[in-house]
């Protein structure tokens, strides 16, 4: 049985890039993830907000064309309501090429990564992994649950568990720089995207088509729901039936930050802390952010030899931070039918209601973690 200084489970935005730190730190890390490769069942779309370009350095090749400007439609398309930025506000991530860029920095750094292995469970002072070679057994001083919003290993430390989530999914496809300039249109329509969106993110070189919202609630199911969309999606090209999609999808934690996510034996990140806007439902910038708060605590609890080091790593805390996005996120859920998101509609056209939006599309507030 081999032995290590931590076991990283997942390996997300959020897993690789606390492994990336720790193994920077000096430490011994194995991350493991399920898939067999990082180009394969990606779930996200993939869009990074300003304050995550300014503050993190992810590779130039990986990412599209800069994107300032916004559309919002009420249901039935009519009347929307176009925010513009002076900035550059999003760029959306090639995500394949991105995580592929993300593991060679881990490996570079010592990680060793263990492709197409699962995380098992735990069983007396040993981890179980299911891998290419069969089952084997590794000893960790800590693990870091990166696993996404159904963690198991949230539930085998006995830490908090999502239990808010939206369901998305969305098609991916090349475009030829049809429409200028890039935008990201957003449909507030719940017969199509029950408490979130419907969204169409069209750069010029790829368009993402996708809807979000809660499971039970979409009339007919996700998937009618997006094929649905699909056919009167604005932002696309009307001739162009693209040949290759790729889909994409699955589940996003939208409660806000857990409460419990760290404890003697080890902590989360990312989706599985539940680590997303509540609001925006974007996962990507608080995951990174997140990931450097836990390297921090557990290369502190490593150096130190104290596991009790990892109390510091406190959700409640930072949770604190979430209350109006939270409150937000309850007031989107009550729109349950296409007359009451037009109505609310109504107060993106009033200048208070732009201005909120634009603070919001556009604001230069990120996932909150103290230094
Ligand atoms: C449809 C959709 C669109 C989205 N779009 C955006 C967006 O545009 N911008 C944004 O900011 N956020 C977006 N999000 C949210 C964002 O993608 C996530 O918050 C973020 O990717 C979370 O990263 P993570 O590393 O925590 O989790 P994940 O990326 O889910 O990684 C978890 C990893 O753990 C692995 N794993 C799970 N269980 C095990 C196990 N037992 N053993 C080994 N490995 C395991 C999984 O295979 C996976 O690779 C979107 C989410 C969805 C679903």
């Amino acid at each position: 049985m081999t032995g290590v200084d931590v076991l990283v489970v997942g390996a997300g935005l959020a897993g690789l890039h606390t492994a990336t730190l720790l193994a920077q730190g000096g430490h011994d890390v194995l991350l493991v993830e399920r898939r067999p490769s990082l180009t394969g069942a990606i779930r996200t779309t993939g869009i990074f907000v300003r304050k995550t370009l300014d503050d993190f350095p992810l590779p130039a090749e990986c990412l599209g064309p800069p994107i300032r400007r916004v559309v919002l439609y009420p249901p039935g398309l009519r009347r929307p309501v176009t925010l513009v930025s002076d900035r550059d506000e999003y760029r959306v991530g090639d995500m394949a090429p991105l995580y592929v860029a993300a593991a060679r920095a881990a490996a570079d750094a010592g990680v060793r990564i263990a492709l197409g292995t699962r995380y098992a469970g735990r069983r007396d002072d040993a981890f179980l992994l299911a891998g290419p070679d069969g089952p084997t057994r590794v000893r960790a001083r800590f693990v870091v649950g990166a696993d996404g919003a159904r963690s198991k290993v949230a539930r085998d430390l006995a830490l908090d568990r999502n239990d808010h989530l939206l369901i998305g999914a969305e098609e991916v496809f090349e475009v030829s720089g049809h429409e200028r300039p890039p935008t990201f249109h957003c449909v507030l329509d719940p017969s199509l995207a029950p408490g979130y969106l419907a969204w169409v993110v069209n750069d010029g070189r790829h368009a993402h088509v996708g809807v979000a919202g809660y499971a039970h609630r979409f009339p007919g199911g996700m998937r009618s729901a997006l094929e649905r969309f699909g056919t009167s999606a604005p932002g696309l090209p009307v001739a162009e039936r693209p040949h290759d999609v790729e889909r994409r999808g699955g589940p996003i934690p939208v409660g806000g930050l857990l409460r419990r996510i760290g404890c003697a034996g080890g902590l989360l990140v990312g989706d599985a802390a539940g680590a997303v806007s509540p609001l925006t439902a974007g996962g990507l910038d608080p995951c990174l952010r997140l990931s450097e708060l836990a390297a921090d605590v557990l290369h502190d609890a490593l150096r130190a030899g104290r596991p009790d080091a990892l109390a510091h790593y406190d959700g409640a805390v930072l949770r604190a931070r979430f209350r109006g996005r939270l409150l937000l996120r309850r007031g989107l859920a009550q729109v349950r039918t296409p007359a009451v998101a037009a109505a609310a509609f109504g107060v993106l056209r009033t200048p208070p209601g732009r201005a909120a939006a634009r603070r919001i599309l556009f604001g230069d507030r990120s996932f909150p973690v103290p230094r």
